[in-house]
């Protein structure tokens, strides 16, 4: 029997906030000092009330629009009871019946073409983080018990890892672009969950389901995904019935491991929160967040490959990133700027120059973990540098020197140029008395070069550079050295 695989997932984010969810507390996830950003009432205090944090709200909606969800009218906040010790309250406030998102899409390009649909996108609060020390004792830090957490849930529309992965990486980039979240995965402010079973092939039914936990990477959650795959086809093969559980993914041994296996199903108890009123949404309210959405990345890679005629590839590589896209696009319009003010060397014919620096040099400098953000240069200041490039003002090599000064210390190009002395010899006058010297000192090769040897034409182009010291043009130093030849 040929078996198909099932899989939904669960993704949780944490907002980018100024502060929790429900009290001032400040929301700060680089915070290293423990139980610092806490009040009375993200600490559960007797008498404390919450307060619905507006920004978190925009948050869940704008990442409903950007996914086309339907944005409830009408949605409230219900407590689920559970005790834990890094949950002060005793309960989670989170949403049930009424989320403020159902329905919506996310179309998957690379992996397959299909689209994934959302089931829901939910907003509640986080829990604190639980520290389990060396000697066995436990530690709570209870600075990100509160702050505004968002729950997609999909509909079990994935059949492979791959699948889940380019799903992953491309609402990662979503929620970055409209601000939303950071959704940095090491740092546990985008969390996943896996939900996998397997079915005969052609029946509509659903399988006994496996959820895995513990995956810090998109890559991981794909390689969880074929892990489990294989693991349930071959169970079922052998003639075994799936255990309902939940598993772990373990990165060293590139296996899932059972964590444990799901009691009855919980009973949490959920009832509408009483310190919170129901929240009702107007058509205006949701129509001003819509006209705060930004163009998302792939519509921003369409655009690069439409408006500047970029490659696919390229495109995709520099829409990545909302700010990297940004500072491209500045620079770019900064070239084509000035095809207005000198039309006869056209900067246009450097897009796929730039987009080729970008997308090589300009990320290779990058590593390491900075961003455009932290770069040190202005798009003017490296317009500029590309325009003396297609001037022939500078070499290829020297204006990979310079973007490397650049990148270092910043500044400006031609300041770089003047202190490295790498401006580029054009001038036809002290060009030619450079050729007629090499070719004084090099009457052999000359001769060889009028007897059809040409290859004597390109030692003696590399010894006039060298003589320049690498600053003539090489192209203008050939056509002069040429000319000479042809006279003698
Ligand atoms: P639970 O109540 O156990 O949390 P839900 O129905 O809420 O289950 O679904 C949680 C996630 O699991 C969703 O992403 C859903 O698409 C997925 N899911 C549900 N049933 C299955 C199944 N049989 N196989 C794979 N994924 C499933
Ligand atoms: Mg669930």
């Amino acid at each position: 029997m040929r078996y198909e695989p099932v899989i939904g997932l669960e993704i949780h984010a944490e907002l980018r906030t100024k502060t929790k969810m429900f009290c001032y507390s400040p929301n700060d996830p680089n915070e290293t000092h423990p139980n610092i950003n806490i009040c009375p009432v993200c600490m559960g205090h007797p008498g404390t009330l919450p307060v619905i944090n507006e920004e978190a709200v925009k948050k869940v909606i704008l990442t409903g629009l950007a996914l086309n969800g339907r944005i409830s009218q009408f949605s409230q906040f219900d407590r689920k009871n559970y005790f834990y010790p890094d949950l002060p309250k005793g309960y989670q406030i989170s949403q049930y019946e009424h989320p403020f998102v159902t329905g919506g899409a996310l179309a998957l390009e690379e992996s397959s073409k299909k689209e994934i649909r959302i089931r829901r996108i939910h907003l509640e609060e986080d829990t604190g983080r639980l520290i389990h020390d060396a000697s066995g004792n436990s530690l709570v830090d209870f600075n990100r018990a509160g702050v505004p957490l968002m729950e997609l849930v999909t509909e079990p529309d994935f059949r492979t890892g791959e699948e889940v992965r380019e799903f992953g990486e491309e609402l990662q980039r979503i929620l970055r672009y409209i601000g939303a979240s950071e959704a940095n995965m090491e740092k546990g402010e985008m969390r996943v969950e896996v939900n996998i079973s397997i079915r005969p092939e052609g029946t509509e039914g659903f399988g006994t389901k496996v959820e895995v936990k513990n995956i810090n990477s998109f890559k991981f959650a794909a390689d969880a995904v074929d892990y489990e795959i294989k693991r349930q086809t071959e169970a079922l093969e052998r003639g075994e019935k799936i255990i309902q559980e939940t598993r772990g993914w373990n990165e060293d041994k590139k296996m899932t491991v059972s964590q444990r296996s799901k009691e009855e199903a919980h009973d949490y108890r959920y009832f509408p929160e009483p310190d919170l009123p129901p929240i009702t949404l107007s058509e205006e309210y949701i129509e001003k967040i819509q006209s705060e959405l930004p163009e998302l990345p792939r519509a921003k890679k369409a655009r690069f490959i439409k408006e500047y005629g970029l490659q696919e590839d390229a495109a995709g590589l520099i829409a990545r990133d909302k700010a990297f896209a940004g500072y491209f696009e500045e620079v770019v319009s900064e070239l084509l700027e000035h095809d207005k003010e000198t039309p006869e060397t056209p900067k246009k014919n450097l897009i796929p120059f730039t987009t080729s620096v970008f997308t090589g040099e300009l990320l290779r400098l990058l590593k390491d973990g900075e961003t455009i953000k932290d770069i040190k240069f202005t798009p003017e200041n490296f317009a500029e540098l590309l325009i003396y490039l297609a001037e022939d003002k500078i070499s290829n090599l020297a204006a990979k020197q310079v973007l490397g000064k650049m990148f270092q210390s910043g500044g400006d190009p031609s300041d770089i140029i003047d202190e490295l002395g790498l401006w580029q010899v054009s001038d036809a006058g002290s060009l030619e008395s450079i050729a007629l010297h090499i070719i004084e000192e090099n009457k052999n090769a000359a001769e060889d070069y009028k007897a059809g040897k040409e290859a004597s034409l390109g030692f003696l182009v590399g010894q006039a550079m060298k003589e320049s010291r690498g600053k003539a043009n090489p192209k203008v130093i050939r056509d002069i050295m040429e000319k000479l030849l042809k006279r003698l």
